[in-house]
């Protein structure tokens, strides 16, 4: 019992470390920039952060939200991603245990979030943490099933964006919607990965109707919907059992 807690605290901490990195990839990706070329420095005066201003978490809180040099007030972005992502890595430690293929669920998860941060401030979703995040998905113990629903997955979806666009005349779907459908038909597998679309629809729901004329990004739904799922998988089989057979 000790020692899950001291495993858990340990993930939780190598989380918010991946979280610190995520911020770099959110703040530098879709600006074309490279992720490890200059090091970690303030946005305002450029000046080069020293280790300590690095902490995950506690050097935001340290330096109470401000530049340790110009005191130009630092985003809240980076200690909520920090700490959001450590509990991505804390529940699916807790839902899978110590298994070898954690790291690599818990990276496809990451890389989720991170698109759906993106695809917050920027409106767009960049392939390469898109393809990232099937990559991961594919990494786990029933890879050639992880494959098989994958591709159905994204096929279907695709072939679904194909017709739909060929009756409404534009382009209802775009390329990365398809790539994440194949990373949750990966994660969930069938028939899981339905419920998943389902309830990313009823999701965004309420915030599509109030933000009718600005539009909704999706992928944030379809990523929480995905976590959810996953982390409730035989809850949701359940459900659907119920729903079809009463
Ligand atoms: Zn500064």
């Amino acid at each position: 019992m000790q020692e899950n807690i001291i495993i858990g605290v340990a993930v939780f901490i190598f989380g918010m470390l991946i979280g610190s990195f995520l911020n770099v990839v959110i703040y530098r990706i879709p600006k074309g920039e490279s992720i490890s070329f200059p090091a970690s420095h303030c946005q305002r005066c450029h000046t080069p952060l020293k280790w300590y201003h690095n902490i995950p978490l506690f050097s935001w809180l340290f330096l109470r939200g401000r530049c340790a040099f110009c005191k130009e007030p630092i985003s809240m972005q980076y200690p909520v991603v920090e700490l959001l992502t450590g509990l991505i890595f804390v529940i699916l430690y807790l839902k899978l245990g110590l298994v070898w293929y954690l790291p690599f669920v818990a990276a496809s998860f990451t890389a989720l979030f991170a698109l759906v941060m993106i695809d917050f401030k920027y409106m767009a979703v960049p392939d390469n943490v898109n393809f990232a995040a099937l990559l991961f998905a594919l990494i786990q113990p029933n890879f050639l099933d992880a494959m098989m629903y994958g591709a159905i997955a994204a096929g279907g979806l695709y072939l679904i964006g194909l017709l739909s666009s060929l009756i409404a005349r534009k382009e209802a779907m775009g390329g990365a919607d398809v790539i994440v459908a194949g990373t949750m038909g990966a994660l969930l597998g069938f028939p899981n990965f339905f419920m998943a679309l389902f309830l990313s629809a009823i999701l965004a729901m309420i915030p599509a109707m109030v933000w009718r004329e600005k539009g909704v990004p999706f992928v944030p739904f379809l990523a929480l919907a995905t976590l959810i799922v996953y982390l409730y998988d035989t809850q949701a089989l359940h459900l659907l059992d119920t729903i079809i057979y009463g």
